[in-house]
């Protein structure tokens, strides 16, 4: 079932939260400075809406300075040697139990993932998706809003 795209709270926000984000993936590696200070604002702008933002999305951003993570641009990938427990419970795969490590070339900040293949979160999960809305990006829609908005000063 789809919901009108009108009736999605905060969609304001979702589209200049959307804009941020491809445009700090733009300049990530042109110019880092400016890559993490649009990642930064689309942070702050999730937070302040109080807004939640998909988990891809947020492993894409550095989690210090906001910077766009594109391993081997604009961070190093390491890969930390498996463990000897993981290694006799999971023999299949030889990945299993390692550990891949992102470090931000900006700040210099040190992310840590563990290589699972049973790990998955729940956002991640088919299940936990209740509905899906789409984000009208023609300008006939945002101009329907505009006159509301005009109309009623106190309803922000
Ligand atoms: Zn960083």
């Amino acid at each position: 079932m789809k919901r009108k795209s009108k009736n999605l709270q905060g969609r304001e926000c979702y589209r200049r939260m959307n804009f941020l984000y491809q445009a700090s993936m733009l300049m990530a590696g042109r110019n880092n400075v400016l890559s993490a200070f649009y990642g930064k604002l689309c942070k702050n702008i999730g937070k302040k809406a109080t807004l939640r933002i998909a988990p891809s999305i947020k492993r894409d951003l550095c989690k210090r300075c906001s910077l766009a993570q594109k391993p081997g641009l604009t961070s190093y990938l390491n890969v930390k040697s498996q463990k000897r427990r993981t290694n006799k419970q999971s023999s299949s795969s030889t990945d299993e139990g390692s550990q891949v490590q992102l470090v931000c070339e900006l700040c210099g900040y040190k992310r840590n993932f563990n290589v699972s293949s049973n790990y998955n979160i729940w956002l991640e999960n088919p299940e936990c998706v209740a509905e899906e809305c789409t984000l009208d990006l023609k300008q006939s829609s945002s101009n329907e809003n505009k006159p509301d908005v005009k109309n009623n000063p106190q309803t922000k």
